[in-house]
């Protein structure tokens, strides 16, 4: 199945975003509060299919949206969507579309480089060395 016609066919068959669900407790979402959600999902969805599929191994499963360089993250990624259009082309121009694989093996190789540079300076800064 080409990407376009895969995201197209998810778009249908998954019209809530999943955070939908975790606003739950607030069981009477207002219409005004679930056009928003879907309003913010359609706009997520748009994005990943102008952008996609994913840049590391090419999947079309479980695409998300992630910080290109983890170092100059400023704010969460779903806090991105209800952004005027400038601040959003703004913030995005720094994302990228992965899957969920290789976003977690993206996070976790940032962390090992984290952790190593904090040994590095660690040791530079230990008298003695
Ligand atoms: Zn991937």
């Amino acid at each position: 199945m080409g990407f376009r016609r895969y995201v197209g066919t998810w778009g249908r068959l998954n019209p809530t975003p999943p955070w939908y669900h975790r606003l739950m407790p607030y069981k009477n979402l207002d219409t005004k509060r679930q056009y928003q959600l879907e309003w913010m999902w359609r706009r997520r969805s748009a994005w990943i299919l102008a952008n996609g599929p994913c840049r590391w191994c090419g999947s079309v499963s479980n695409l998300q949206v992630s910080w290109r360089n983890p170092a100059n993250k400023t704010v969460k990624v779903s806090g991105i969507w209800s952004r005027s259009d400038a601040k959003r082309a703004e913030l995005l121009a720094n994302c990228e579309v992965l899957c969920e694989k290789c976003h977690k093996r993206k996070i976790a190789i940032w962390h090992a480089v984290k952790a190593a540079l904090n040994r590095k300076q660690d040791d530079e800064e230990a008298p003695g060395h």
